[in-house]
């Protein structure tokens, strides 16, 4: 038995890229999901594709406090209890200069990305118990500066700001909380940043691997977080990036 089989986990931003591969990813190793997403669609296909069950599909907006409050409540219900957490919902946004983004655009990119965070960690603590773990997704976007990419990148770096002072708060009730953060990988958002041959020679360049990342070799470190092999990291960041400059 592994140490993912039986779980209940609960993960956001479960309807694409690192989300879904995630999913699959746990629902292999044999946990039960309560999957959620702003895309119900996109998120019931993810249930579809998934091993074992049964898993629950929940329309969310993370940057919705209240909802967040009732979503955890209704897995609590279904389930009876939530034991991992991964909170992936977010925004990937095309680069662009900071005189050209709007008040909207830094508020959206800091609700959905960082108070989403903050929304489902708070609301699923409660719930939590030692053994416990929650993975949050940062980026190279929020372990290095990038042009064109403040607002972004100040969302990320807060998330790991964010899990570090988390993890010392939960880490005494057995809590752990840790950061993956990934570099270059294909997804249906990134595409449109290496659209065309010349755009994606540019991005593999930057890789010492020499290629992008998969959605599933994310999902493979974010098993490990939640997993008995990593049962002594609290408040760590995993780069998983192919070696990117
Ligand atoms: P994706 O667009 O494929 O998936 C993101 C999912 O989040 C989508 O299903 C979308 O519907 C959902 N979502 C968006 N806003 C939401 C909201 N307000 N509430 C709930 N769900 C919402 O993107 P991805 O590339 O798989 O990104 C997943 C996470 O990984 C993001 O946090 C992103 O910043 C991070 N990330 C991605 C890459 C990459 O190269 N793809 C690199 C570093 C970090």
């Amino acid at each position: 038995k592994n140490a993912i089989e039986g779980k209940v986990i609960f993960l956001t931003g479960a309807g694409s890229g690192i989300g879904r591969a995630t999913a699959l990813k746990l629902s292999k190793l044999g946990a039960r999901l309560a999957l959620s997403d702003l895309n119900i669609e996109s998120c019931r296909e993810t249930a579809k594709q998934c091993a074992g069950g049964p898993h629950q599909v929940t329309l969310l907006n993370v940057s919705e406090y209240k909802r967040c409050i009732e979503t955890i409540k209704d897995a609590i219900g279904y389930f009876g209890r939530i034991d991992h957490v991964f909170n992936c919902a977010g925004i990937n946004p095309t680069a662009r200069d900071l005189v050209d983004c709007s008040e909207d655009y830094f508020d959206k990119l800091v609700a959905v990305n960082l108070k989403g965070v903050y929304n489902v960690t708070k609301a699923t603590i409660p719930y939590l118990r030692s053994g416990s773990a929650i993975v949050n997704v940062s980026s190279i976007c929020g372990i290095h500066p990038h042009k064109q990419m403040a607002i972004y990148c100040a969302t990320k770096y807060a998330i790991i700001g964010f899990s570090k002072s988390m993890a010392l708060e939960l880490g005494p009730k057995g809590i752990r909380i840790n950061v993956v953060a990934p570099g270059y990988i294909e997804t249906p958002t990134n595409a449109s940043v290496v659209a065309g041959e010349e755009a994606l020679k540019k991005t593999v360049e930057q890789v010492a691997l020499g290629r992008m990342g998969k959605a599933g070799e994310v999902a493979d470190v974010v098993a490990f977080l939640m997993g008995d092999e990593s049962r002594y990291m609290n408040g760590s960041v995993v780069e998983v990036n192919g070696g990117t400059g």
